[in-house]
């Protein structure tokens, strides 16, 4: 089974350079922060206050999720919603309750199994969920260049808030006790900040065999 592991921080340019990718390579991609995003979203349609641990628990547990071009939640199509603020302040919090990250956790390894193999894209891809991805990517940028980015694909929001939410977010995602933001011991680090999308997506590919020249540069 071929898994492709390319985690980072938000904004580190993960998504573009995950899509690009599986789809040179021809696999599957799964965006594991959509699943996160889906229970926030779940969460607040129910009236659960995120930080009910037991309450987003049963929910996480109970709901029905399809994951693909569209994020369709208990029969909803939540593909827009999943991104909006509200969700975005929400998912950090949900994302650091231990048995939402065991059941989400369980599913990601089905969706992949189900598909023989995917580019993963997430926070703890290649640290927990596929500890034997054949790859390992962990993208960084810096702070401001990351918020700048955020800041360009949403029209409502400011800069200074969008990096306010980004640091926010950091730091419960590297702080939480279950399976906190890191860059696994065999994985790959790239900094995007002046680089353009096509030249990372040409290191990956080199990495995972897709090209002539040693990207390491050995
Ligand atoms: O990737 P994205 O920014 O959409 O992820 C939203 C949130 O989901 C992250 O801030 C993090 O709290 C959580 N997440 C996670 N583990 C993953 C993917 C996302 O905890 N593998």
């Amino acid at each position: 089974m071929r898994v492709i592991a390319i985690d980072g921080p938000a904004g580190s340019g993960k998504s573009t350079v995950a899509r690009a990718v599986a789809a040179r390579l021809g696999l599957d991609y799964l965006d594991t922060g959509a699943m996160y995003r889906a229970v926030a979203f779940a969460a607040i349609r129910r009236n659960i206050d995120p930080d009910d641990t037991t309450g987003v628990a049963n929910l996480a547990r109970q709901m029905d999720l399809e994951i693909g071009d569209a994020v369709i939640v208990d029969g909803v199509d939540a593909t827009i919603e999943i991104r909006s603020p509200e969700v975005t302040r929400a998912v950090s919090t949900v994302a650091a309750n231990p048995a939402v990250r065991a059941e989400l956790v369980a599913r990601q390894r089905e969706w992949v199994a189900a598909r023989g193999g995917a580019v993963v894209e997430g926070r703890d891809i290649g640290s927990v969920v596929f500890p034997a991805a054949e790859l390992k990517v962990y993208l960084t940028a810096e702070d401001s260049e990351r918020a700048s980015r955020r800041t360009k694909e949403m029209l409502d929001l400011q800069y200074d808030q969008v990096a306010a939410d980004i640091a926010r977010r950091d730091h419960i995602d590297s702080t939480r006790a279950e399976s906190p933001l890191s860059v696994a011991e065999d994985a790959v680090c790239i900094d995007t900040t002046d680089r353009g999308v096509d030249a990372v997506v040409r290191q990956v590919l080199e990495l995972a065999g897709d090209g002539q020249e040693d990207p390491r540069g050995a």
